[in-house]
């Protein structure tokens, strides 16, 4: 099933709340995060005098039913510090469920499509960018600012894969195939590079790489000269820096965990079958915008992948 979910908050530190609940809706077991819209800046609704909302909508595949969707967000609202006082009132995270495939629901805990849905551009513009299929018709809101949002941070990935979209083997790389570690070379520098405790153990000497920003995201690694750590993408997209170009650069689960929030993938393609234990993940929603071709042996690809 698919379902898209709208998110607002207006207390505390707005933006790391919604990223915040994003992450954890990610983490939702049975769940795949496929879409986030921008961040938007809207005035209250409802009810007046409180502080502007940001807004979201994301869209999800899971087979969890939608009363165990509701059960899993309303969860998540409650770890991140939401306190229900008055209906539409302040609140540091609301997660709604806005539609589930067709479904209509009329339960008393649960109506789909969410009631107020097609009355609130606050919730449509964002839905809209994910969605744009949708039909609807807008009130003319006033939507203050786009901001923040972690699609906002122009993270891209680089990775060199086999024909069977294989990454690793044994914690080493399938390739090093040095016309495409030049063009690595010449795409990361003085730029950020992103990646995992066992990627860094593929690097030369196991160190953070050359005239480059390093951040390694890893709960467990210690302090590592040359690089920052960051213990979760929370704190990632409290580092980064949206001006900067942020490469992903490895393993298989980092890739995993940041696609969603991917927006370009520079993919070398090797024209090889090796075995592997580590995969690129399936790539959705990506269209293949760009290929350039290299003789070699083996002969490889580098193609680049654009988010739909
Ligand atoms: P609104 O529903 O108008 O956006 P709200 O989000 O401020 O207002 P809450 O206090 O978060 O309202 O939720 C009130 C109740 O709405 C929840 O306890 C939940 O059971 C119910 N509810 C009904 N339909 C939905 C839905 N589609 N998504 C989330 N909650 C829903
Ligand atoms: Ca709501
Ligand atoms: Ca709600």
């Amino acid at each position: 099933m698919i379902y898209y979910l709208g998110l607002g908050a207006n207390l505390g530190d707005r933006e790391k709340n919604l990223r915040a609940a994003i992450d954890r809706i990610k983490k939702i077991s049975g769940v795949k995060l496929l879409k986030i819209s921008s961040f938007y800046e809207t005035a209250a609704w409802g009810v007046e005098n409180q502080p502007d909302f940001i807004n979201a909508a994301v869209k999800i595949s899971t087979e969890l039913e939608p009363l165990k969707i509701l059960d899993a967000v309303q969860k998540i609202e409650l770890e991140l510090g939401r306190v229900r006082k008055e209906h539409w009132g302040a609140r540091t995270i609301d997660i709604d469920i806005l539609l589930v495939d067709a479904l209509k629901i009329n339960l008393p805990r649960l109506k789909i499509p969410h009631p107020y849905l097609y009355e609130r551009d606050f919730v449509l513009v964002p839905l809209s960018e994910i969605f744009p299929e949708l039909r609807f018709n807008l009130h003319g809101e006033k939507i203050l600012r786009v901001c923040g949002s972690p699609n906002d941070f122009n993270l891209k990935i680089i990775a060199c894969v086999d024909k069977n979209f294989g990454l690793g083997f044994k914690n080493q790389l399938l390739f090093k195939i040095p016309a495409d570690l030049k063009n690595f070379r010449a795409l990361t520098l003085n730029n950020t590079i992103i990646f995992g405790r066992k990627t860094l153990e593929t690097f030369p000497q196991g160190k953070p790489l050359d005239s480059r920003r390093n951040i390694i995201l890893s709960r467990t690694l210690e302090k590592t000269d040359g690089a920052e750590i960051v213990r979760s993408v929370d704190e990632l997209f409290d580092t980064l820096d949206a001006a900067e170009k942020n490469f992903v650069v490895g393993g298989a689960q980092i890739f995993e965990e940041l696609l969603p929030y991917v927006g370009e993938i520079f993919l070398t393609t090797v024209d090889a079958e090796k075995p592997a234990d580590a995969f690129f993940p399936r790539l959705e929603n990506f269209d293949l915008i760009d290929a350039k071709i290299f003789a070699g042996a083996p002969n490889f690809e580098i193609r680049k992948y654009r988010r739909r």
